[in-house]
């Protein structure tokens, strides 16, 4: 793989740019591998990367329908945070946060990670109640967490509307490492590394169907041919029902809904950190580096695969916005898309074995898993490698269900479209 460093780019200057390699290749199906990833998103690429790299599988394919990160991987507000209280979460995605924290530095690859801090505002004595109870859970777990006063909120975030809107900000409760990255760079940071570790990533290769011998499954029909393998992962996100029945899962406690993103014109840096309005409605926004505002709400809140939304939500998420930064009424929208997302009954993912012995699972993300990308990558590899769990994603399960365990953060029951 081709070093980036600052010699590489100051040698690139001085060579008219000439020495800059293909950053992943463009392989041919072969007839068998050891394992086989469907889903060339963040999580199935930094799957077939830890597969390689942790595990030394050369024998890795991930299979991608479309263009990697066409998926919900490019098209999320890329919020990183770990600000989870139940057993199963706060472990997981505090792992993950930690890989984040140098995942840079192990892809060779600017993925943007900034940890400008990750504020939920609250309006009311019950709410910051509520949300003090969290981070006193956090802070027990090791998770950074802290509650920053409206005198100190006034200082940190001029702007925020304090006192004009139908209940006065008190505060907020602020994750100081938590923050954003570059989607794309991430997907593009694990498809370099996966693919200098010897890992196939085949594009335009859809997953149709499943190859059975003898009752076992042992391979995969796709657009391309067929491909055997000795193991399966599925992280396809908003696609998992129709695979996983295809592949004789059955039904799963998933449904496909849809979350719009929105990003504004550029405007002057404004707002320094994620805020979340936290109250009595869906709002969170940062702003990117080219100086956009790239902010959203809630689900469209009915089953769909479609990649686009519709307008009442935005007419919502707008209403929120007015609340509490006023200051953004006359900044105009630019782009605005949808992605399809695994909601789970419970909120919660699954990275897990299945009961058909070599498949192996990955989904019921929700609006939460870009955050979750190396962490889902690392203790799904390990899954797949070992055949049972890392001790992050061990309560992770689809047993949780049948056992009733469930990991419910936001309490809503069983009612995917509120989680
Ligand atoms: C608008 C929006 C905002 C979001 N904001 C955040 C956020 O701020 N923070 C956060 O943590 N998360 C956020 N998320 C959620 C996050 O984007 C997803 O949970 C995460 O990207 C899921 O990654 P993935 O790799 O599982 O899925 P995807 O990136 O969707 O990858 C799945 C891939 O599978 C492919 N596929 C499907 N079917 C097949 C098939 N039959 N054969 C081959 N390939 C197939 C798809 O083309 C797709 O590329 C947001 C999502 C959206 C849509």
């Amino acid at each position: 793989m081709q070093r980036y460093n600052a010699l590489s780019v100051l040698w690139g200057g001085l060579t008219g740019q000439r020495h800059w390699k293909k950053v992943w290749g463009e392989a041919e199906p072969k007839q068998h591998y050891d394992v086989v990833i469907v889903g060339g998103g963040g999580h199935g690429l930094a799957t077939a990367y830890y597969l390689a790299k942790e595990h030394g599988l050369r024998r890795v394919a991930v299979l991608e329908k479309g263009w990697l990160g066409g998926g919900n991987a490019g098209r999320n507000t890329t919020i990183i945070r770990s600000n989870y209280m139940i057993e199963g979460n706060t472990e997981f995605y505090e792992h993950s946060l930690k890989l984040w924290e140098n995942l840079s530095h192990e892809l060779n690859f600017n993925v943007m990670f900034s940890q400008r801090s990750h504020l939920t505002l609250v309006f009311t004595p019950s709410q910051r109640d509520a949300m003090a109870r969290r981070y006193n859970i956090m802070r027990l777990n090791g998770i950074d967490g802290e509650f920053w006063n409206q005198d100190r909120l006034r200082h940190e975030v001029p702007h925020l509307n304090f006192d004009g809107g139908r209940l006065p900000i008190l505060g907020a409760y602020v994750q100081p490492r938590a923050g954003t990255a570059r989607h794309d760079a991430v997907n593009w940071g694990y498809a370099r590394a996966a693919t200098a570790l010897g890992v196939d990533i085949l594009q335009n290769c859809e997953v149709t169907g499943f190859i059975r011998k003898a009752g076992e499954l042992v391979g995969v029909e796709t657009s391309r041919g067929e491909i055997l393998a000795d193991k399966i992962g599925l992280a396809v996100a908003g696609h998992t029902s129709v695979l996983a029945h295809k592949a004789g899962l059955g039904k799963l406690p998933l449904e496909t809904h849809k979350l719009q993103a929105y990003v504004s014109e550029p405007v002057k840096p404004l707002i320094d950190q994620v805020i979340v309005f936290g109250g009595f409605g869906h709002f969170y926004i940062s702003q990117s580096d080219k100086g956009g505002l790239v902010y959203g709400g809630d689900l469209d809140t009915y089953n769909s695969y479609a990649q686009k939304g519709n307008l009442p939500v935005y007419a919502d998420v707008a209403a929120a916005a007015m609340q509490i930064f006023p200051c953004l009424g006359r900044v105009k929208l630019l782009r605005q898309w949808a992605g399809v997302m695994d909601m789970s009954m419970d909120g919660s993912p699954f990275i897990t074995k299945t009961h058909i012995p070599n498949l192996y699972l990955n989904a019921g993300w929700c609006y939460g898993g870009f955050k979750a990308t190396p962490g889902s990558g690392h203790t799904f590899a390990h899954t797949i490698a070992n055949d049972e769990p890392h001790w992050a994603n061990r309560l992770l399960t689809l047993e949780r269900y049948r056992e009733g365990r469930l990991i419910d953060e936001s309490g809503h029951g069983p009612v995917p479209k509120l989680q």
